[in-house]
């Protein structure tokens, strides 16, 4: 298998999976690799861009460790905005979302902690639960 990176006749950039460059080429001739934004089958290979080339790094490496990097940003970025905001109830978390969702306690946002199959029950239950993804945490106390 192969990735491209293809760009379309209106520019927006995708990537797609091909078994081999010559099989990119014959479905791209049926017009069967299509626009993922817009639907164009006018598509092309797009040139990589410039400034990965630069250490012997492979640049699909490159690209995961970015996004990695913009992803731990953005979870640490959450995860200090739901601590601002919300009251950590700790363990307690399942029990008071219902007593929450039930009427039976003030109305906020909380925190804390719930297994997946206590998030599960309490989607089922209609009430909104948001699991943070878990990564090192310097600054817990
Ligand atoms: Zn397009």
């Amino acid at each position: 298998m192969i990735l491209y990176q293809l760009k379309c006749a209106d520019g927006h950039a995708f990537e797609a999976w091909f078994k081999d460059g010559e099989a990119y080429e014959v479905q791209r001739g049926r017009g069967d690799v299509s626009c993922p934004y817009c639907g164009l089958a006018d598509v092309a290979k797009a040139p990589m861009a410039p400034h990965v080339a630069t250490g012997a790094e492979d640049p699909h490496e490159q690209r995961a460790r970015v996004l990695a990097a913009r992803i731990l940003e953005a979870v640490t970025e959450l995860r200090d905005e739901v601590r601002r905001t919300c009251e950590d109830v700790g363990p307690q978390f399942p029990e008071e979302a219902r007593r929450i969702h039930y009427g039976e306690a003030r109305a906020r946002d909380i925190r804390g902690e719930a297994t997946a199959d206590e998030a599960d029950d309490l989607r089922d239950e209609g009430i909104d639960v948001f699991l943070l993804p878990g990564i090192p945490d310097k600054r817990r106390s």
